[in-house]
């Protein structure tokens, strides 16, 4: 395996894993994934300022305005489509910083009526994050939940900008004709490095064509449970996700670790860098259609946003901000460039049954 063995820094969640995989054994990835991001005092999550320019990694919305401005609008149209129910839950998984939702409130207060008949909803396990969002969106009535089963039931529109890259993932590894979990495990040195461990069953996930020594088969109970969670709202309910993986079936580790805005060993320093996989959008839109959703897309957020009419709503905030105009220009081109994030990122809109097909996916 590739990087089987890790350059650790010695971070005190290292020592914790330690202690614990010499004490309970081996631990598979999504154990490992979720300790990292997770852990009560070292988890990455407790840590502030890990999302914009001067943390680990940028967003979208951190990116440009305009981002968040287009998802209001959309929601607003959204609900309109969907006879403008009131109250309306909007909700939002993972928002960061908040800044998505102070820019998508700002936009949607253009289409009347929208403002009063919701109420706003954000999913976080950060408390970091969460204090974070209650600065941006000081004056927002807003109630935060750890899950999304935890919002009352009701039409709702969901939105979730890399929210589902974050959820931990098992990995399987083929070797000598059968699927073993990929696991975690120290070396003589006191370093972690990735192992092959117990034979696993995988009927159904694992590819049609037979797998090649040493292929990686990621799957993913976090989206499973978002997708049941959806499925069991019964009122009308329409959720965008935006993610960066492969529009069409692909399979492979895609688990990073980025530090700083650079790519790091997702096994060293553990709990100091943001750990993530990619979406596979062909499989969560068919697990949605499995469950009785209706799935569009995915379509790249190149085509989402230019659709949605990005380059005119950039024009007209240059020339209310000539001074701001060539850095909104570049904040836009880095979205919806097509060889860029504008290609990587992938938009996949799911609905409840009988619900119009929401724009732009016509
Ligand atoms: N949507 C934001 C942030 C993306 S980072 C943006 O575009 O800027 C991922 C976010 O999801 C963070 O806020 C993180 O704390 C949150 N998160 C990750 N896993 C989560 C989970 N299982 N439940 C709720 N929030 C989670």
């Amino acid at each position: 395996m590739s990087n089987a063995r890790a350059d650790n820094g010695d971070t005190a969640l290292l020592e914790a894993l330690r202690l614990r995989i010499r004490r309970d054994g081996p631990m598979a990835v999504d154990e490992l994934m979720r300790t990292c991001l997770a852990h009560p005092q070292h988890g990455y999550w407790q840590r502030a300022g890990s999302i914009g320019t001067g943390g680990d990694f940028i967003t979208a919305p951190e990116i440009s305005q305009v981002f968040g401005e287009l998802i209001g609008l959309w929601c607003a149209v959204v609900w309109q489509s969907m006879g403008q129910p009131a109250p309306l839950r909007l909700i939002e998984l993972g928002p960061g910083r908040g800044t998505l939702m102070r820019d998508a409130l700002r936009a949607g207060r253009a289409v009347p009526d929208f403002l009063d008949a919701i109420d706003v909803h954000l999913i976080e396990v950060s408390g970091p994050l969460r204090e974070t969002q209650r600065q941006t969106l000081r004056g927002d009535d807003v109630t935060w939940h750890g899950s999304l089963s935890e919002v009352p039931e009701g039409p709702a529109i969901v939105i979730a900008n890399e929210f589902l890259d974050a959820l931990p993932i098992r990995q399987l590894v083929f070797l000598d004709g059968a699927w073993r979990e990929r696991v975690v495990e120290v070396d003589g040195q006191g370093a972690l490095r990735l192992a092959a461990g117990p034979m696993v069953e995988c009927a159904g996930e694992a590819p049609a064509e037979p797998s090649a020594q040493g292929a990686i088969l990621e799957l993913r109970a976090g989206e499973d449970e978002i997708i049941d969670q959806l499925a069991r709202r019964k009122a009308p309910h329409v959720a965008l996700f935006i993610d960066y993986g492969p529009a069409e079936p692909a399979h492979g580790d895609t688990l990073q670790a980025v530090r700083r805005h650079a790519y790091v060993d997702p096994l060293s320093a553990p709990g100091s860098a943001d750990l993530t996989a990619h979406v596979q959008f062909a499989h969560l839109a068919r697990k949605a259609r499995a469950v009785g959703l209706a799935a569009h897309g995915p379509m790249t957020q190149a085509e989402f946003l230019g659709r949605l009419g990005i380059v005119e709503r950039a024009a007209r905030l240059m020339a209310a901000n000539p001074k701001q105009a060539s850095a909104i220009e570049a904040g836009v081109q880095r979205l919806a460039s097509p060889t860029g994030m504008g290609g990587l990122f992938k938009v996949l809109a799911l609905c409840s049954s009988g619900l119009p097909r929401p724009p732009p996916f016509v």
